[in-house]
């Protein structure tokens, strides 16, 4: 089979004839169908993030069809359609027994730990491949693992504002979360620097109010991981306001700490989502239509042109996705 492989950073190549894995015990192999890139695959791809690793396999946000089962997983499984929930927490330390598996300390992170699913076909537990209706289109099952990111985020804020609310950065992360913040009804305004992509996140918000000098929001989500997007969140946050911060820096960024004592902000982490209910929420919110989140995507690449979709993901509007071809 053909694997994407990065052979050192912004190195990457479509490699033929890489040996087919087979399900162990309690697995399901999957035949990958689409695959969306994320902020942490284009960290790992620039260098900025060293794989355990080097020729190392990157991707995590995958639609597939599963294909074989492992011993113990039932065969009637074959041929469903499946979203990968990318992260195996341990759960056995004290977050997994708190059913805060996000912040589980041994857990498993396909593309950052243990290798990633750009490739024609791949194992995974069972458990962690969701079975999903085939009446949803591969755009918004492209787009349920960022959704879940985006709707923990929301999760932190009880209970959620009404009004307004500022997202800043229309990266994948961003666009996701303007556009649940819309769908819950709310007002959202986006800052980011490159205007392309400030249009595409408007475009994907039913409510949205232009980000004008002197506005200041009660709830704000930091989605860059930025010095100058922390900054930001911080600036346009009205007293007494909660900031949400899920985008990752990479290393420690300085902190507007004066800011945020003086307007007595709430600053609040978000890191991916809980097992499971995390997944089983976001595919609740694409069920009952409540959302669309494949409005989130932009330019489509098959897979023998992943390396090409890398090099231009980090700049193009919308969220840069490959189509097994
Ligand atoms: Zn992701
Ligand atoms: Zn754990």
């Amino acid at each position: 089979m053909r694997a994407v492989m990065l052979l050192a950073p912004r190195q990457m190549e479509v490699v033929a004839g890489v040996p087919d894995p087979s399900p162990a015990s309690g697995e399901v192999l999957v035949t990958l169908m689409a695959l969306g890139i994320c902020g942490s695959d284009l960290a790992v791809w620039g260098g900025a993030v060293v794989p355990p690793t080097y020729p190392w396999i990157l991707g995590h946000e995958a639609v597939g069809r599963i294909a074989s089962v492992g011993e113990g997983v039932p065969g009637s499984r074959v041929g469903e359609i499946v979203v990968i929930e990318p992260n195996y927490p341990c759960g056995m330390c004290h977050s997994c027994l708190a059913a805060r598996t996000s912040s589980c300390s041994g857990r498993q992170v396909v593309s950052r730990t243990i290798p990633g699913l750009l490739r024609e076909r791949f194992c995974v537990p069972s458990e962690f491949a969701w079975r999903v209706a085939d009446v949803h289109s591969i755009e918004d099952l492209v787009c349920i693992e960022p959704l879940a990111v985006a709707d923990h985020a929301a999760g932190q804020v009880r209970p959620i504002h009404t009004g307004g609310c500022l997202v800043v950065g229309a990266g994948a992360l961003g666009l996701m979360v303007v556009q649940l913040m819309a769908a819950y009804g709310l007002e959202v305004s986006v800052a980011e620097p490159n205007g392309e992509r400030r249009a595409f996140a408007l475009e994907c918000a039913s409510r949205k109010a232009r980000l004008t000098e002197g506005t200041s929001f009660g709830l704000v989500f930091e989605t860059s991981g930025t010095v100058d997007g922390l900054r930001e969140a911080v600036n346009y946050a009205q007293t007494d306001a909660t900031v949400v911060a899920l985008g990752l820096p990479h290393g420690d960024i300085p902190m507007p700490v004066e800011t945020v004592v003086r307007k007595q902000i709430t600053l609040v982490g978000s890191a991916i989502y809980d097992h499971p209910d995390g997944f089983s929420k976001a595919l609740g919110l694409v069920d009952k239509g409540i959302l669309s989140p494949g409005r989130i995507l932009g330019r489509r690449y098959e897979l023998s042109m992943t390396p090409e979709a890398f090099a231009s993901a980090g700049t193009l509007a919308g969220k840069t996705w490959i189509v097994a071809d």
